[in-house]
């Protein structure tokens, strides 16, 4: 289907950095995809931030580039013909930077209005006597956790979170929300608490960073509901309804419920839909079934390092990934994922924790028919 209806307005580079593509779909409704240049390099690179326009009736904007990107993403949109006064609103996929760092220089200069689920309206603002005492006292909630040293937060993030802090938020609530006709949003957390996918009819489906061509996206820990539960328990007071892994993986099914009632639908992800010269284009089902298969080897791998004795999230990092992954920020991204496991391993009670940090293998096996019950 992809080749038909896809019309390339700009080739960008062999990242799909600067590219313009229109997709226009069967019912003449088009959605133009608008990657704007990332941070990210080497083995961890997502690729360029994939921002689509979505001229329904009410035509809109989802995500906005990371940081920087705003202004160019304004002038992406002009060479397509696309006016920000045509456009109703930004609607922002999730809180990760590299899906909202544009905002502040986009809504500068076109004064769109935002709409973004409940949570992240949370999680943008600063509460200095829950947060983390020292340099971050007045980060973002969300920036709480990030681990880059303070020299690069300074001199990087402090004009980003003041754009976030003076935010005013259109509010999506849970569960599946009418946007405009025919058009609804879903929200399926796990990779962050605050993720939606946006369902054009039955057409197609921006997923964001849910689901990716190429990549697995990052599931959080569950126990991150910890760093901000003062921010968020009056609203969600069970960490499992919007953190860790199981909840990645409840999302994933949600989506499969849709991929069944409509195969065929366009997914659109966040990046990597253009890389390296290629489209990925992916089918929903067979790209959900790949993820679930994905995170069932990886808890069967961690299992099988845990047999010879006990051993922490980072010597398990160690021994499960390769050596050019856990360099600088890879390291963490690394025993995040292995924690986010681990997480769901001790629920079904194949793993469970001893001296504080170590896990030991109880010799079960739950996880998979845990899995494929949810
Ligand atoms: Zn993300
Ligand atoms: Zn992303």
């Amino acid at each position: 289907m992809f080749q038909h209806i896809k019309e390339i307005i700009h080739q960008g580079d062999e990242s799909g950095n600067g590219m313009t593509v229109r997709f226009r779909l069967p019912s003449g409704l088009e959605i133009i995809g608008l990657p704007t240049k990332n941070f990210y390099g080497e083995d961890w690179d997502l690729g360029p931030t994939w921002n689509y326009a979505v001229l329904a009736d009410k035509p809109f904007l989802v995500d906005t580039g990371r940081y920087g990107q705003g202004g160019k993403l304004v002038g992406m949109m002009d060479s397509a013909g696309i006016k920000p006064e045509d456009l109703g609103f930004v609607l922002i996929s999730h809180s990760h930077e590299d899906h909202d760092g544009g905002l502040g220089e986009l809504i500068n200069r076109t004064q769109l209005k935002v709409k973004a689920h409940a949570i992240y309206d949370l999680i943008i603002r600063k509460y200095p006597k829950s947060a983390p005492p020292g340099y971050k006292e007045n980060f973002p909630a969300k920036c709480w956790r990030c681990m880059m040293p303070e020299e690069f937060s300074t001199k990087n993030c402090l004009a980003y979170h003041k754009v976030l802090r003076g935010l005013t938020v259109d509010k999506i609530p849970d569960g599946v929300q009418e946007l405009s006709t025919n058009i609804q949003t879903y929200h399926l957390p796990g990779h962050s608490p605050d993720c939606l996918a946006v369902r054009i009819g039955d057409e197609a489906i921006l997923v964001g960073d849910i689901i990716l061509p190429e990549i697995t996206s990052i599931p959080t820990c569950e126990s991150s509901y910890d760093e901000v539960s003062e921010v968020i328990k009056d609203a969600y007071s069970k960490p499992e309804e919007i953190f860790g892994l199981l909840r990645y993986i409840r999302s994933l099914k949600k989506l499969g419920e849709i991929a069944e009632r409509t195969p065929n639908i366009l997914v659109l992800p966040g990046h990597r839909l253009y890389y390296k010269n290629q489209w990925n284009e992916m089918e929903l089902a067979g790209r959900i079934s790949e993820l679930l298969k994905h995170h069932i080897d990886r808890c069967d791998a961690i299992l099988e390092i845990l047999k010879p004795g006990p051993k922490t999230a980072e010597e398990i990092a160690r021994e499960h990934f390769e050596g050019r992954l856990l360099k600088g920020y890879g390291k963490f991204m690394a025993e995040n994922e292995v924690i986010s496991h681990c997480e769901l391993l001790i629920k079904s009670k194949d793993l469970v924790t001893s001296d504080g940090d170590k896990y030991v293998a109880t010799g079960s096996t739950n996880f998979e028919k845990d899995i494929e019950a949810l």
